[in-house]
């Protein structure tokens, strides 16, 4: 473990960051390595959600450590006005992980800048405000993604000060009906994360698509947690043969744990934009364009995204025999490396903190779903080890 500056005292973060202080389970984290965060006293914490789904290289990959410190020495920050290096070969090579028609793509920081960013381009697209949303969504805390989400706790201290959004079922027929010639888009994400681990069946999918052609109004899917290899392909809509969005928000995985987020999209979109339409001072920078690279060059070479689908399926498999007499748990579900324990009770969240008492990090999803979302370099024997916690936890309640 390389040194480190002492962090000021927990009292202190508690003062500085007020309502946001982490309830502390564990000592101060000072470092990281593979699939565990490291404390200042030598624990070790096996992160069984990647920092939010974020660090899908695990924690200090060799390959974005030394692309940070090789940028580093050559610009920090270039500005847009100028042409730049890293920023011109991340773009190509984004472009080319990218289905074939979203060839255009706008680079920020965050999740919610970029699907705010889609839904303006919606707006502007097509000269309408309205936006169809799902029960159960999430998609950010900026004004117009939080909007879309559904997740109560995070909208409601500010219903009635958004901007409207219409929140259906995700089923094929409700989604239909939503839909209407003052529709600007329809927002989903392909597995919803937050709300519980909940994979829309191709039919929701499909029938959004057509509802949307017959309107005019376009499909804006966000993977910022789904993409990137998390679901086991680069991108969760890729299982549904034919389905072609619109707009593509994305962050997360994109940049490993560095700041990044990207919206791709298409000629009908494109044809809208006019120099000025959108912007962003830090969007790919070169930071961050040269982490980006490293990951998808990463994400390639390990072949990863297929890995998560191998290994998510055998993980799944064995959550499900390990937990078939549990009677607090109803299921387990997920796609590739994105996985729900779905509880009988609605103690997700709870579950989740006994865990970390275990050295295991969980996440919450809806009331009562325990979520992983483990780097995708996780091995079998370290799944096993959270699982066991897990089973810990529930028995011995
Ligand atoms: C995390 C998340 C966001 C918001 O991303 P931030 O980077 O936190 O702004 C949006 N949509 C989905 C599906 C997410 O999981």
């Amino acid at each position: 473990m390389s040194e480190h500056v002492r962090p000021a005292s927990a009292g202190a973060e508690d003062r500085r960051l007020g309502t946001w202080a982490p309830r502390r389970p564990t000592p101060p984290i000072v470092g990281g390595e593979g699939c565990e965060l490291i404390a200042e006293n030598g624990d070790r914490y096996l992160d069984l959600t990647a920092g939010y789904g974020v660090c899908c290289l695990g924690y200090n990959h060799p390959a974005i450590v030394d692309a940070i410190k090789r940028q580093a020495e050559r610009l920090t920050f270039c500005p847009l006005n100028v042409s730049s290096a890293v920023r011109a070969e991340y773009v190509e090579a984004l472009v080319a992980i990218l289905p074939a028609k979203l060839d255009r793509v706008f680079l920020c920081n965050s999740g919610t800048e970029a699907v705010e960013g889609a839904l303006k381009f919606a707006a502007l697209a097509t000269g309408r405000s309205r936006t169809v949303a799902l029960r159960s969504s999430f998609h950010g805390r900026t004004l117009g993604a939080l909007a879309m989400t559904w997740n109560p706790a995070a909208r409601r201290p500010y219903d009635g000060l958004l901007h409207d959004a219409v929140f259906v079922q995700p089923e094929a027929e409700a989604v239909d009906q939503a839909v209407s010639g003052e529709t600007a888009a329809v927002v989903l994400e392909p597995v919803q994360g937050e709300g519980g681990v909940n994979v829309l069946g191709d039919d929701v999918l499909l029938a959004t698509r057509r509802a949307c052609d017959r309107h005019g109004a376009l499909l804006i899917l966000d993977e910022v947690q789904t993409g990137f290899g998390r679901c086991g392909r680069w991108f969760a809509h890729q299982y549904t043969p034919g389905l072609e969005p619109d707009l593509v928000a994305m962050a997360k995985g994109i940049g490993g744990g560095f700041p990044l987020g990207a919206i791709a999209y298409g000629s009908r979109v494109a044809e809208a934009l006019r120099p000025g339409s959108h912007g962003s001072t830090y969007g790919g920078n070169p930071l961050a364009c040269a982490v980006g690279l490293a990951v998808i060059e990463t994400l390639e070479r390990l072949d990863l995204p297929a890995r998560a689908a191998t290994i998510g399926a055998r993980f799944v498999e064995s959550l499900r025999s390990r937990f078939a007499s549990n009677p607090r748990v109803r299921e387990v579900r997920g796609r590739g490396l994105m996985i729900g324990v779905v509880l009988r009770e609605r103690a997700g969240r709870h579950i989740a903190r006994l865990a970390t008492e275990h050295r295991v990090l969980a996440l919450p999803a809806g009331p009562n779903v325990v979520r992983l979302l483990p780097p995708l370099i996780v091995t079998d024997e370290e799944l096993e080890r959270g699982a066991e916690a897990i089973q810990d936890v529930l028995g011995g309640e």
